[in-house]
């Protein structure tokens, strides 16, 4: 295989159809950012429409904005705009809470449909929040629920007659590996039992197809591939098929039919508004809402196959520039069974990452010894990669990851 060089990777640069996109975009000078990920880069639009937010609605129109500025609608209005990154109608997504909260509505609502079954099925790559907010449920309903976990690509044979809900991460945070959510479904419905996928690494990174692939109920996160901002609202997916039928269980004002009648006793919305809880936060769904103002006119299959160019770009780099520096890719090499990250181990994994965020490039690592690096199409350019890669060799290079305080662990990773 010939080598490949930077300008090659300028060169797919000013050939791409996405370049567009990294206009919309605030990012630093002198930084290559493959962290988008975990946290997504600021979009421009961001600060002026919370302070217009702030200042033009807020401060002049005070409590009047709820319907002047239609707040109250946010949940609604933002969730129908999401439901086209990730095949699904308007009325059944809602943008509310976070993700962790969701995944306790949405598990409570589907064990609620399959009384009779008690194994809740996940897998053993799952986030932690997703598998402990099960847990919890389980102890919380006291009826012999139980949380079971098998290796990923061991649910679909696992899914029989107990089993209630299969509770999945499509994409695996840790390594990228993908579950194939079409075959999952399928082999739930056929074992009657429901499906509840997180898209916290799905949502905006590829094309979703939620009702194409029969998906019965999702989550995910705002402030990842969305780019809603740290800590943004959370999204919640209801099949329209489930939601006369199903309800959750944090009786809040806000899912309530009538919330301003105040009435004493509970009585659920119609339709997907019954998953919400209390006051939507109107600041933090200002800046989602431009986050997902990035992905206008942006077409997903596109984004899908930048992501993979630019992962595939990353595994040949690293072959090339940095064989014998102890790297062992983590993810799949086959980019079909990968969502848009590609992670290493390294035993000092930690250090290096580190002394690779102290030369520009910001990836984040997660233990024991993973490296990972996410490949956002909007805004990551070829030449971002290779200049990853070239930081990189240096780092492992001049094993300048060993001084002290590259090794300092902070409280973020
Ligand atoms: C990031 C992530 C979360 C985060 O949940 P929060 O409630 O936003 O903290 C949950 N699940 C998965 C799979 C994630 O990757």
């Amino acid at each position: 295989m010939s080598l490949i060089d930077r300008a090659q990777c300028v060169a797919l640069d000013a050939e791409d159809p996405l370049a567009f996109a990294r206009t919309r975009f605030e990012i630093p000078e002198g930084i290559v950012y493959l962290d988008g990920n975990s946290l997504g880069a600021l979009p421009k639009e961001t600060a002026g429409r919370i302070d217009t937010v702030i200042r033009q609605q807020w401060g002049r129109d005070l409590i009047t904005g709820w319907n002047k500025h239609g707040w109250v609608e946010l949940p609604r209005r933002l969730g129908a705009k999401l439901a086209k990154l990730i095949g699904a109608e308007a009325d059944e997504v809602l943008i509310c809470d976070s993700t962790s909260l969701n995944v306790f509505k949405l598990l409570s609502a589907a064990l609620a449909l399959r009384p009779d079954r008690k194994v809740i099925l996940s897998d053993t790559g799952n986030f932690p929040t997703d598998l402990y907010m099960a847990e919890g449920l389980a102890q919380l309903l006291n009826s012999g629920h139980r949380l079971e976990l098998v290796a990923p690509d061991k649910v679909a044979e696992r899914i029989a007659a107990d089993v209630a809900v299969v509770m999945l991460t499509e994409i695996d945070y840790r390594t990228g590996r993908r579950h194939d959510m079409a075959a999952i479904n399928a082999r739930a419905k056929a074992g009657g039992a429901l499906t509840v996928w997180d898209l916290a690494h799905s949502a905006g990174a590829m094309p979703v197809d939620l009702n194409g692939t029969g998906a019965d109920f999702a989550i995910g996160c705002g402030y990842k591939y969305l780019n809603g901002g740290p800590g943004a609202p959370a999204f919640l997916f209801v099949a329209s098929r489930w939601l006369a039928e199903t309800q959750q269980p944090l009786f809040g004002w806000f899912g309530h039919a009538a919330p301003f009648a105040f009435e004493t006793n509970y009585q659920p919305k119609a339709g997907i508004g019954r998953f919400q809880v209390g006051t939507p936060p109107v600041l933090s769904m200002a800046a989602l809402e431009c986050g997902l103002a990035t992905f206008d006119g942006v077409d997903l299959g596109m984004v899908r196959m930048k992501s993979l160019a630019l992962a595939d770009l990353m595994i040949r780099l690293v072959e090339q520039e940095c064989a014998g520096y102890g790297l062992a890719l983590a993810s799949p090499a086959d980019g079909a069974q990968r969502g848009s990250q590609v992670s290493y181990a390294h035993a000092a994994g930690y250090a290096v990452m580190q002394a690779l965020i102290g030369g520009g490039v910001i990836g984040d690592f997660r233990a024991p010894d993973l490296m990972r690096f996410g490949f956002t199409p909007l805004y990551v350019r070829y030449q971002d990669v290779w200049d990853a890669v070239a930081t990189l060799k240096n780092v492992l290079a001049t094993a300048e990851w060993r001084k002290p305080a590259f090794n300092e662990r902070a409280a973020v990773t």
